[in-house]
């Protein structure tokens, strides 16, 4: 399918933010958007590059009723050279059509959907920030939007995917954050949509987190829904322990978002010698290691497109504050965000073929 080309003329362009330092993230959009259509009839039609509007859907569209909304996240990054590069867009394409696959929505071919990215980031290169550690990012969505109030698979859908630019997530440095275990919610249980980067899942947790931000935590750490005995998640972000001398990480049982940093950790720290086990990781383990020192729990840190890594300082668990590292960044969680961000913006080597450079 030919991807229909619709320019905004330049002067009818919005206008730059013009601070780099204060882009925020996902406050802003640019002048273009990707869009196309799905019938159950016609299958995907009308793949388009235009203007940038408001979507008109009818108050019966199901996705405002039965939850059919999937999304990815994902960058495109500008390095010193003025190189435009994404980071495994693959994975990202892969994991929107497993999202898709099991919320009952059509996928979308491979080479149509990094097509789309690549053309619309190129067309929006303009809007792509200069500083290290900023970004466009890239949100692919997609909704149900036959209008019926009866409960089934929606037979029409939009994908869409807007671009804006996002400023440094560590403008000032690491900051450790702080976080909160819950145990009496939970975000995902065995056979459900955890694996998937679907909205449900995060209406679902916005309660705990509104909680936990009340006693003064940045995120919640999720246990597992049966025994609510294993981590599984921190926010909406992976988590690793560095335990001993092991680095240690939930395994994919279908409860956990398969993070493309998750996985980018994994095979860099393995590359690096470190002992990486994906393994169910039990509170009362981390309990009497904090207890006993033995073995220490070096670092905590939290895994995703958003931050790279994220240093974790304090543990909340039953009324108890766990201080990991003495609420400082670990050396591991600064090497791997060095080394990931460096890989990203095309400063360091790429041993794993990761970047995707589009000019
Ligand atoms: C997006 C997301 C992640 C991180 O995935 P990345 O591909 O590394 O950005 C982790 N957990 C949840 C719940 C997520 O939504």
């Amino acid at each position: 399918m030919e991807i229909k080309i619709v320019q905004v003329p330049p002067e009818k362009g919005k206008a730059r933010p013009t601070d780099e330092s204060n882009l925020g993230f996902g406050k802003i959009f640019t002048d273009h958007f990707f869009t196309m259509k799905y019938h159950h009839d016609r299958g995907w039609h009308d793949a388009m590059i235009g203007p940038y509007h408001e979507l008109s859907l009818e108050p019966t569209a199901m996705c405002f009723h039965y939850g059919q909304e999937i999304f990815e996240g994902l960058k495109a990054y500008r390095g010193r050279n003025g190189s435009i590069f994404l980071f495994r867009p693959s994975e990202n394409i892969k994991r929107m059509n497993a999202s898709a696959k099991r919320l009952c929505m059509p996928t979308i071919d491979p080479d149509l959907f990094m097509e789309a990215m690549k053309k619309l980031a190129l067309i929006e290169q303009d809007w792509i920030p200069h500083g290290r550690g900023t970004s466009l990012y890239i949100r692919p969505t997609m909704i149900a939007t036959e209008r019926s109030l009866g409960v089934h698979p929606s037979n029409e859908y939009l994908f869409f995917i807007v671009v804006g630019p996002v400023g440094a997530y560590y403008p000032e440095g690491f900051n450790p954050t702080k976080i909160y275990v819950s145990e009496e919610y939970v975000r995902s249980a065995p056979g459900g949509i955890g694996h998937c980067k679907a909205a449900g899942n995060y209406a679902a947790s916005l309660y705990a987190s509104k909680l936990a931000a009340e006693m003064g935590y940045t995120q919640v750490l999720w246990l597992d829904a049966i025994e609510r005995k294993y981590v599984e998640e921190v926010g909406t972000s992976n988590i690793f322990f560095v335990i001993g001398n092991e680095l240690i990480t939930p395994p994919l049982t279908g409860t956990i978002l398969p993070g493309v940093t998750r996985d980018s950790v994994i095979q860099i720290a393995r590359s690096w010698g470190i002992n990486v086990l994906e393994r169910p990781l039990a509170m009362d383990e981390i309990l009497s290691a904090f207890a006993s020192g033995n073995p220490t729990i070096r670092e905590v840190f939290a895994s995703g497109t958003a931050a790279i890594v994220s240093p974790i300082g304090q543990i909340y668990y039953q009324g108890k504050v766990h201080i990991i590292g003495e609420g400082k960044t670990g050396p591991l969680a600064e090497k791997l965000y060095n080394e990931i961000l460096g890989i990203q913006y095309g400063e360091k080597e790429d041993p794993f073929n990761w970047r995707v450079k589009l000019s």
